[in-house]
């Protein structure tokens, strides 16, 4: 009766991951995604092209190796946007070849263009010359994501005064730049150019930054960022931007001006929901173009799931390609359970931070006794062959049942080594597995046991004023 049993809007992770897991039930299905774009904004103009872009600063600028051979050490002097964009085209092109071999032989059929509700079940797909497609599916999975917000205040020329879309697209390292917002994005953009020497001063409304991660790591983050020569302008806003023949120059609120090459306002994300006229299938977004999901990522209309950056919270692909999982397998009446308790954060800023489970403020705030165990990397084998000094983690453990309540990692291998953290928390472990674990050495991995072993020692010492 329908075209297709589960059509997909949008290919990045979340739409991928709906489409691949809806073929693998044997369903007929299509994904559409506008030209040029298969990946989504993940892989196009977001993680990964933001993450290869670290990697080519770290390897390039040698930062990372200057604890072992001087602060002047580098592998190239002159880096240049080429020797950048050479490897994050690689990338790019790379994992789009892939996707689109993952989505072939999982017979995904693919349609290129932009979609919009004709009715609930009709989609109709417009192709660069406006010549429309009309498919019908029993099945729709929303997943078109997000794209930069722009403050109408703010005259965009992708040049001078970009937003985060545009770095990719710079044609030269600026000798200084004012990032705006210091979200997630804004300060993994601002870390890196100030690794490769650019003069960067972060401007932010709020009095913190980072705020939904340890207080500590956050501090320890901005000292190292300090160190890079980045200015920080903590409860200030920019009041306007002006444009010159040699860059831009801002003003705050507060009166202060400055100059920068490139302004690059990181000003949070609109859902792209306006395109779609989501009142021909009974819809509806908010004022930030989110669409509204219950637990199963269905929408309103029963036959409608919204998944990824489109629904707001947490708009990371990691959380978004399960999401796509999840709504699929609830669109073909697979059993699914819930999206997972744990969802890792990961910021991939120089350094790196990560982390799972709550904060010392939230347990705080929430009267949950707690210990805290630490390891530094300094005291670690691993930490002095990597030149790693700086590097820590730190585990919050219940005193009461000695489970794990948070893992929050700064410095190298944040991210991955989180997931260790992250395994025996979710498997309900205790702090004792860790104190008993043998762990390869040497290895960052180690630093579980000794920030393991210091909450021990530490629970054992307040146990023991009771004797
Ligand atoms: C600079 C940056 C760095 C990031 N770093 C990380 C990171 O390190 N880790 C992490 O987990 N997340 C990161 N994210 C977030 C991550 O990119 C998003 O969470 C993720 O891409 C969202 O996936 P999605 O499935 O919602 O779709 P998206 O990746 O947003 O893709 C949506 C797709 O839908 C298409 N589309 C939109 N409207 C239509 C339409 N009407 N018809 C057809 N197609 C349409 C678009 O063309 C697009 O390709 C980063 C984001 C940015 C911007």
């Amino acid at each position: 009766m329908y075209d297709f049993d589960v059509l997909v809007l949008g290919s990045g992770p979340g739409g991928q991951k709906a489409a691949i897991a809806a073929a693998k039930l044997d369903r007929r299905v299509a994904i559409v995604e506008r030209r040029n774009m298969i990946g989504g904004v993940c892989i196009n103009t977001g993680t990964i092209p933001s993450k290869t872009l670290r990697e080519a600063v770290l390897y390039l600028t040698g930062l990372n190796q200057r604890e072992m051979y001087g602060q002047s050490y580098r592998l190239k002097d002159d880096i240049t946007v080429a020797d950048l964009a050479a490897r994050t085209q690689h990338v790019i092109g790379r994992e789009i070849d892939v996707i689109r071999s993952q989505l072939a032989r999982n017979r995904v059929h693919v349609i290129t263009g932009t979609g919009r509700f004709e009715d609930p079940h009709t989609i109709a797909v417009a192709d660069d010359n406006g010549r429309e497609l009309k498919v019908t599916a029993e099945k729709i999975v929303i997943a078109t994501g997000t794209r930069p917000a722009r403050p109408e205040s703010v005259d965009f020329d992708d040049c001078t005064i970009i937003d985060s879309d545009g770095i990719v697209h710079l044609e030269h390292v600026p000798r200084s730049m004012l990032v705006v917002g210091a979200g997630v994005i804004g300060i993994e953009y601002a870390s890196m150019f100030a690794a490769l020497g650019t003069k960067v001063t972060v401007v932010e409304r709020r009095e913190r930054m980072l705020d939904f991660c340890d207080l500590e790591i956050v501090e320890a983050l901005k000292y190292h960022l300090r160190d890079l020569a980045v200015t920080f302008r903590f409860g200030e806003t920019v009041a306007s931007v002006q444009r010159h023949a040699r860059g831009a120059l801002a003003v705050l609120e507060s009166g202060k001006r400055i100059a920068a090459d490139t302004v690059m306002y990181s000003a949070g994300r609109q859902g792209m929901a306006e395109q779609l006229e989501l009142d021909r299938a009974g819809l509806s977004a908010d004022g930030r173009g989110r669409i509204a999901v219950d637990e199963h990522f269905a929408t309103a209309v029963d036959h409608i799931y919204a998944v990824g950056d489109v629904i707001g919270f947490p708009a990371l692909a990691s959380t978004s390609m399960e999401q796509g999982r999840l709504a699929a397998h609830h669109a073909c009446g697979e059993p699914v359970r819930a999206l997972g308790r744990l969802q890792p954060i990961g910021i991939y800023s120089i350094p790196e931070i990560s982390f799972v489970g709550r904060t010392e403020d939230e347990l705080t705030e929430a009267r949950v006794p707690f210990e805290v165990g630490v390891s530094r990397y300094r005291e670690l084998a691993r930490g002095q062959i990597i030149g790693d000094s700086y590097g820590m983690l730190k585990l919050l453990v219940s005193p009461e049942d000695r489970t794990l309540l948070g893992v929050h990692v700064f410095g190298t291998g944040a991210t991955e080594l989180v997931h260790i953290g992250q395994t025996v928390m979710g498997c309900d472990g205790a702090v004792d597995y860790l104190v008993d674990a043998v762990f390869n050495y040497p290895t960052l991995a180690e630093s579980y046991k000794v920030a393991a072993l210091d909450a021990m020692n530490k629970m054992r010492n307040i146990d023991r004023l009771g004797d």
